[in-house]
């Protein structure tokens, strides 16, 4: 038996703060149980926030982020619409180390569940008792001809928050009065179902205001998205006449190609030519989770519902958006809500601290113009075979300006709240 089930044995049956208190003096206590979380966005600042929180320095916490600030998708399209600044999306990890979380910036470029290490870009490797991952998605470059990891300066994506949202802000800004902004819109699944139908309100916001000749022309390759009524309803009542939607269905399927010499993007059929483009490709699990041999045919991640753990590796977690998660859509709230309970489950296995049936929700916010937002939300549980909707609501067409306008307040309350509780 190894020394760390000895531990675990000890800790389950006395329970962590009785297992210390036994310890005869002179005799050195076992050293805390190492839990190292990939991924510093919603999902795994938000484990190792709680883990690190709620064991109260029983497990050590180590967080490997590259980047030294966040920068958030959520409210990154309110910026594109400048109703939010870059800043107020930004986010740095101070908060977490205060928490006593060690803050490690490098890639995570190699795990071995066998001797559970993670190898970090500088070839250190970290040892952990349980690991989770949260490394979100990563685009399929290979689904459309032309546009690669090369392409998204010319069209970007804006889909990772970051350089790629001041970009595609930058290129609004400089487009001529009378342009046409293209958007080319993912297959499900993809992250943030509503994401790419904010986007096309703020930008025809920004439009509006700024340079009202402009057009928006989103070839979608689906036939409906979220929230469709919803943002159609907005998109005729703030913006008439600028928005043209085109479903897969009149687009022979979708964009099969783009041009970024030309600023052209090809369906099997027709030609389009932007302005500004704005690609949102086809997406799959992170690569680390990839790579790892975590995600199946479907390219994401399957994980046991109550846990969050690996169905395909125990003794790693994913949470947040690449996983497969049961009716739960990919969102930061949906991945704070999975890292709380996958933290819970954590903390369970190593100090054996109190779990409970886990609860998961996801509200997501969409402001389609000035204190005029729409959502649509629910709650979950975690059942045998996956994460299942319990109940649900979304806003109805024809609400008033009032309810509206609280949604937009709910919208600013919901982003600091979560924010905090992600990063502290
Ligand atoms: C335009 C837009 C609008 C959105 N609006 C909303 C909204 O209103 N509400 C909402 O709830 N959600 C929204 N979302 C969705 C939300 O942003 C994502 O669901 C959320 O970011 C997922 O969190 P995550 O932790 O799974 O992944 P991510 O946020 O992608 O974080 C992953 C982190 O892992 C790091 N990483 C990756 N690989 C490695 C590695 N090998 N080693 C170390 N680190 C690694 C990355 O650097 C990154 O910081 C929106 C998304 C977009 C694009």
């Amino acid at each position: 038996m190894t020394k760390l089930m000895n531990r675990r044995k000890v800790l389950k049956t006395a329970g962590a703060g009785a297992a210390a208190a036994a310890l005869p003096i002179g005799i050195a206590r076992a050293a805390n149980p190492k839990v190292v979380v990939v991924g510093g966005g919603p999902g795994g600042a938000t484990a190792a926030h709680y883990i690190a929180k709620d064991s109260k320095g029983a497990i050590d916490v180590m967080l490997v982020e590259p980047a030294k600030a966040y920068t958030t998708c959520f409210f990154s399209n309110w910026y594109i619409g400048g109703f939010r600044n870059f800043e107020s999306i930004t986010h740095s990890y101070n908060r977490l180390a205060d928490l006593g979380i060690k803050i490690v910036h490098q890639m995570a470029t190699g795990i071995d569940p066998d001797a559970k290490s993670v190898t970090l870009s500088d070839g250190v490797k970290l040892p952990y008792d349980r690991l989770i991952l949260a490394p979100g998605i990563d685009f399929k470059f290979d689904e459309i001809d032309g546009y690669g990891p090369d392409s998204v300066e010319a069209m970007p994506h804006a889909y990772k928050a970051g350089p790629q949202t001041v970009l595609l802000h930058d290129q609004l800004h400089a487009m001529k009065d009378g342009g046409l902004f293209v958007m080319v819109a993912p297959p499900n699944p993809y992250r943030c179902p509503p994401g790419p139908y904010e986007r096309v309100s703020m930008v025809a916001h920004y439009l509006k205001n700024n340079k009202p000749k402009s057009k928006i022309l989103v070839l979608d390759p689906k036939s409906k998205f979220s929230k469709m009524g919803l943002f159609q309803e907005a998109w005729a009542r703030y913006y008439d006449g600028m928005v043209e939607w085109l479903p897969g269905e009149m687009l022979s399927g979708g964009v099969k190609s783009v041009h970024t010499g030309s600023m052209t993007v090809q369906t099997p059929d027709e030609e389009f030519k932007g302005d500004v483009v704005n690609v949102i490709p086809p997406q799959m699990a992170g690569r680390i989770a990839r790579e790892t041999g975590l995600a199946d045919t479907s390219g994401w991640c399957p994980i046991v519902p109550a846990t969050m753990e690996s169905k395909l590796a125990p003794g790693i977690h994913l949470v947040g958006d690449s996983t497969i998660a049961g009716d739960m859509p990919k969102s930061g709230f949906s991945a704070n809500s999975q890292a709380k309970a996958c933290a819970m489950a954590v903390r369970h296995e190593l100090i054996a601290s109190r779990a409970f049936p886990p609860r998961f929700a996801n509200t997501c916010w969409s402001l389609v113009a000035p204190s005029d937002a729409v959502k649509v939300g629910a709650s979950y549980e975690a059942t045998d075979e996956k994460i299942a909707k319990v109940d649900g609501f979304i806003s109805k067409t024809g609400e008033t300006g009032s309810l509206r306008a609280e949604n937009a307040e709910e919208a600013v309350g919901w982003y600091s709240g979560i924010t905090t509780d992600m990063f502290g």
